[in-house]
Order: structure tokens, then sequence, then C-alpha cells
């Protein structure tokens, strides 16, 4: 590759139902937020260019409906992710919890050489609302753990979401 290429990104977005994924993704690639929700129908396809480490870079974000988890996304679907995001609710445990669900399925479906250091990011997205039940160190000690960034952002004002982007540009490019 020379040094004019540019790598394509390709960046799983995974997180129940309702956490704001397709919103997190209308945000950072549209600057836009509405209130209104619409369940994703299989996945949603966004592209966007940024510049890292002085290299122009185009990140392809695949983003789906959570409820699908245990039907088929198909092979096609997690094949070639270089950084897979997590994505839960700052407001429901639940959706926390999950996240052991979502990253369990993603390894099991793509089977990395080495699973420890397989590039993961965790979003706990909502961060607007006053009704916090998943504690920020309960969060940061599971992401300790796992050995994951974390940033706590709000799809809906913006907050921390330039820097978790630029985090998994990183992280998918030192992957590639
Ligand atoms: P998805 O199912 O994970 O794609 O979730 P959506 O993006 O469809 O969002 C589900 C609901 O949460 C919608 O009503 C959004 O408006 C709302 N929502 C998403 N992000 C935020 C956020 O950062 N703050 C607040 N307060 N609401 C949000
Ligand atoms: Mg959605």
């Amino acid at each position: 590759m020379s040094d004019h290429s540019k790598p394509l990104l390709k960046i799983l977005v995974l997180g129940d139902c309702g956490v704001g994924k397709t919103s997190l993704m209308n945000r950072y690639v549209n600057k836009h937020f509405t209130n209104m929700y619409k369940a994703s129908i299989g996945t949603d396809f966004f592209s966007k260019e940024v510049v890292v480490n002085n290299r122009m870079i185009t990140m392809h974000f695949w983003d789906t409906a959570g409820q699908e988890r245990f039907q088929t996304l198909g092979v096609a679907f997690y094949r070639g992710t270089d950084c897979c995001v997590l994505v839960y609710d700052v407001t429901s445990p639940k959706s926390f919890k999950n996240l052991n669900l979502w990253r369990d399925e993603f390894l099991i479906q793509t089977s990395p050489r080495d699973p420890d250091s397989f590039p993961f990011v965790v979003l706990g997205n909502k961060a607007d609302l006053d009704e916090q039940n998943v504690p920020t160190r309960v969060a940061l000690h599971w992401c300790k753990m796992n050995n994951m960034p974390f940033y706590e952002i709000s799809a809906k004002n913006g907050s921390n979401v330039e820097q978790a982007f630029e985090e998994i540009a990183k992280m998918g490019l030192e992957a590639v």
C-alpha cells in the first residue's frame, strides 16, 4: 500500500435495541438527532471519511437492530470487522449486563486469533439523562477487566462523541 492509500475500516455497532445505536450514527455521521424512535430493520449502513494520524480513512459502520441477536445476521455481517463498538444505555442495567452476550456472540462468530486483544470500544449512551442506573465506576471496572476503552456519551447533545470515535478509528487502524 502506498502512503496515499485510503484505508477502509469496518466498524460493527452492537448493543440492545433502544440503547441509541442508530441515533449515535446519525449524530456522528449526519450531525443530527431526533427523538423519534424507528426500529432498524435488518442492518443500517453509515459511512464517514475522517483524518486520523494525518491519514485519510473511510469508516464504514454496520448498525443492526438488537432483537436480531439470536437470528442469523449472517457471516458477512461480522466478517472483516476492524473494531467492534459495544453500546449500552446508562439508564438500563440490563443493556449493560448484555454487553457480555454481545461480546461473546461477536467472538463466537468471528473467532479472532487472539480474542483477548481484539479491539472493542464500550460506549455508555444517554449520559445526558439524570437517571444514571449504571454507575460509572461499575462500567469502568468491567471495561478495565476486559481491556476495553470506555466513554460515557450522549447522542442527544453530542458530548464525548467525537472523542469516542477518534479512539474507535485509532483502534481500528491499529488492527488493519
Ligand atoms: P437503537 O435501537 O439502539 O438503534 O436506538 P435508537 O437510536 O433508535 O434510539 C432509541 C431511543 O433512544 C430513541 O427514542 C432515541 O431518541 C433515544 N436516544 C438515543 N440516544 C439518546 C441519548 O443520547 N439521550 C437521550 N436522552 N435519548 C437518546
Ligand atoms: Mg437502530
